[in-house]
């Protein structure tokens, strides 16, 4: 009789959970292979919910891990009353816990709803307060679903979409549920192979650089803002919107700013003898991550030497994400690059948190408005306040401002009458590749 026991301990230990006493992973696995393949002879169908708590970790750090483990046999506890018999709840380890439904007869329109209301079911379950030692506690949770039909895929891949669908839950706000679905494996897919085209890109120099024109208050152009596109050999030109959050998620960003600016440089020379071509300025727009590194100064000037242009026919873009880090490190490095003869324009001003005692400490010679305020000055009065603020505070601090995006004559005339002395945006022209660019300034050249 002991040994029996014994062998019940053992049993109950390597296939529950002891917190909650419920299924834990390894025979939530044996399960759900079981549950697949009665799927495959009976023609039925399945789902499996993944249910992740949104604030778990917070309650668990700041009321300690007692508090942590009262909730979760709580979670258990409503999760089982959501289901049927038949219905397997599992804690796959942490605030992780899977519900699979088994034995779906596929009407139609009853198998994806009746997923769909058990995962509601389950929202609304465990988005009650829990009680814990006498007070209350309020945690969401997301979920993300995937149905099943056979053995038409591994348990793995399985696994593999309930997680994608559960991070796109995460993803989209949280204390929802999502359901995995193709295009969402596509996404992922066409994200893994563009990180790997990006490694390429570099190499076989399928970047180039665009050029929309800067202009003054007397409607010449003084220079212009070097925009990239990705010229891909599949997937023809791909915008800086659709790749560059990519090139900084694998840490590529810095050196394509680097390449951006050799090439910047390069034009500068080309073109110094060049008139109408030989004083223009080139704006060339540098991220966080080129910014922080330790020996951006010195790899800026060796990138300008290498290719014998004028400094001061540079103008680096900054975001305030690329200063507020360590201000006075950033100070440093912009007042050693400031020395060479290099300006500075602090980038889609107006969208952080810049304070005036801040801008006045930064040796940045110019504001660049941010196009979210010029779209509405002249239908928003709230935006129209701003702008003209904005210009108001850089006259005061000395500084040069430029607003970009300005399409419209009627959004131009106002800058104009705030005394805006810059302005960028398809009004005057669209960012061109080098032909386009060097034909527009010769053809406005010609009229002026
Ligand atoms: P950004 O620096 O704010 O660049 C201005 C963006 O506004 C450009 O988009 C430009 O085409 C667009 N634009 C210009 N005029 C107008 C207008 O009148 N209306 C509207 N609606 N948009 C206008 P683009 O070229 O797609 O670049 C998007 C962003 O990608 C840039 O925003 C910049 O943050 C980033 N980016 C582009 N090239 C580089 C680069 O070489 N290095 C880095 N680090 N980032 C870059
Ligand atoms: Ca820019
Ligand atoms: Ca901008």
């Amino acid at each position: 009789m002991e040994s029996i026991g014994r062998c019940l301990t053992i049993n109950r230990l390597a296939y529950y959970d002891p917190l909650t006493q419920l299924p834990n992973r390894r025979l939530m696995m044996d399960r759900l292979r079981q549950a697949m393949a009665a799927s495959q002879r009976n023609d039925s169908y399945g789902a499996l919910l993944f249910i992740d708590m949104d604030n778990f970790k917070e309650l668990n750090e700041t009321q300690g891990h007692d508090a942590g483990d009262k909730l979760l046999v709580n979670v258990g506890n409503r999760l089982m009353s959501c289901v049927r018999t038949g219905d397997t709840v599992a804690r796959m380890g942490g605030d992780e816990f899977v519900v699979m439904l088994a034995n779906l007869v596929d009407t139609d329109v009853d198998l994806v709803p009746r997923a769909e209301s058990v995962a509601e079911k389950v929202l609304f379950m465990l988005n009650q307060p829990y009680l814990i030692d006498g007070r209350e506690y309020l945690c969401t949770a997301s979920i993300g679903i995937t149905l099943f039909h056979g053995e038409q895929q591994s348990t793995e891949e399985l696994l593999k979409h309930t997680d994608l669908a559960l991070y796109q839950a995460k993803n989209s706000g949280r204390a929802t549920l999502r359901f995995f679905d193709a295009s969402m494996q596509q996404a992922l897919e066409a994200r893994t192979q563009l990180k790997t085209d990006l490694r390429c890109a570099l190499q076989e120099a399928q970047f180039q650089l665009y050029f929309q024109p800067q202009m003054d208050a007397s409607g010449r152009c003084v220079g212009a803002e070097v925009l990239l596109r990705w010229q891909h050999p599949l997937r023809g030109l791909i915008q800086p919107n659709d790749f560059i959050p990519f090139a900084e998620e694998c840490g590529l960003i810095a050196l394509i700013d680097y390449w951006v600016l050799g090439e910047a440089c390069q034009q500068l020379s080309a073109w110094s003898t060049q008139d109408p071509f030989a004083g223009v300025r080139l704006a060339v727009n540098i991220s966080a991550s080129a910014f922080m590194r330790a020996s951006f100064v010195e790899d800026v000037l060796a990138i300008i030497k290498a290719r014998g242009c004028d400094p001061r026919q540079i103008k680096l873009e900054l975001t305030e994400t690329s200063l507020v880090h360590n201000i006075n490190e950033a100070i440093g490095k912009m007042n050693r690059l400031k020395s060479a003869g290099i300006k500075f324009s602090l980038d889609d001003f107006g969208t952080g948190y810049s304070s005036l005692s801040y801008l006045r400490q930064l040796p940045i010679q110019q504001l660049k408005i941010d196009r979210a305020f010029v779209r509405n000055v002249t239908t928003e009065s709230g935006d129209a306040v701003i702008v003209r603020t904005m210009v108001g505070m850089a006259q005061n601090l000395g500084l040069d401002v430029i607003a970009e995006g300005v399409e419209t004559e009627a959004q131009l005339s106002l800058l104009k009458s705030y005394g805006c002395p810059g302005y960028q945006g398809y009004l005057f022209s669209k960012p061109l590749n080098l032909e386009g660019f060097v034909c527009w300034v010769n053809d406005a050249q010609q009229q002026h």
